[in-house]
């Protein structure tokens, strides 16, 4: 898909995403990397801590050994780098340590979009991990912070994932990405989180009967059960950024909300940072 002409900007371009826990960002943005990795475009997932809580009989270094083999698979999957931080699962808190952590993964990566959760979320590790991502915005700029990593020139954009909660206020999708035909290399990504899809989440959330049990039928239930409708909020945006006629056959997508604390672009930027908006694909 990448053109001679467009070569120097995608080349410049470089994503970052952060989630609490190794399968955080397949979820709310495995599609759109996708489509970025597919078009030459860096990206790297951060999980903020080792996932070393989520299993019902495995615990401890030996289910954050697992976890780190899943995200590792995943990455793969999805043509991308997975970064695993060593921070215990359940504990996160938004300390000056681990936000120094979140700042030196921005530099190094030379960052000009960052997507992270809001910090209004069921989980406090997803809540602390948004606190911590809007702490490290405008200090990655900032030289004599952490100066072992060299600060960034300017402050990226940054991104919330779309979620579902209405306190303080509902998600606002400013940019929709249609993942309509990455759909399935989003589901095989989830699908390298074996410990998570296919036994913990369904065990907490007492579903544990409707999980098939081979492989085949696994991944097709997979991906039926991570079908959501889009929203019509997310629906008129699609609509702004792919036009109607494009728009009303996207079956699914990924929405992003603008955080206040980085760049704020136009639409020219922004087209500019995420070119697969308004193409048919
Ligand atoms: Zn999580």
């Amino acid at each position: 898909m990448t053109t001679a002409r467009t070569q120097p900007d995608t080349a410049k371009v470089r994503i970052i995403m952060f989630g609490a826990h190794p399968d955080d960002c397949d979820l709310g943005g495995g599609g759109t990397a996708a489509i970025f990795s597919s078009m030459g475009y860096q990206v790297k997932f951060v999980a903020v801590t080792n996932g070393d809580a989520g299993h019902q009989t495995m615990k401890g270094t030996e289910l954050a050994a697992r976890r780190f083999r899943e995200a590792q698979e995943a990455g793969r999957r999805l043509g991308i780098t997975y970064d695993v931080l060593d921070n215990h699962d359940g504990q996160l808190l938004p300390t000056l340590e681990v936000r120094l952590q979140v700042i030196k993964k921005i530099r190094e990566w030379k960052a000009d979009i960052v997507i992270s959760p809001r910090p209004n979320d069921y989980h406090p590790d997803h809540r602390y991990t948004g606190v911590l991502v809007q702490d490290a915005a405008y200090m990655v700029a900032v030289p004599d912070l952490a100066p072992e990593t060299p600060a960034l020139k300017k402050n990226p954009l940054f991104l919330y994932f779309q979620d579902r909660f209405q306190r303080p206020n509902p998600f606002r999708p400013d940019i929709a990405v249609d993942i309509t035909n990455v759909f399935d290399k989003k589901i095989d990504a989830m699908d390298a989180h074996q410990s998570q899809v296919y036994e913990w989440l369904p065990w907490i959330g007492h579903y544990s009967q409707l999980v098939p049990k081979s492989a085949s039928d696994r991944k097709k239930w997979l991906a039926e059960s991570r079908t959501n409708p889009i929203t019509p909020e997310v629906r008129n945006t699609l609509i702004r950024w792919y036009g109607r006629e494009h728009a009303e056959l996207v079956k699914h997508a990924e929405a992003f909300e603008i955080c206040e604390y980085g760049i704020q672009p136009g639409d020219d930027e922004i087209r500019r940072l995420f070119p697969m908006l308004g193409v048919k694909n």
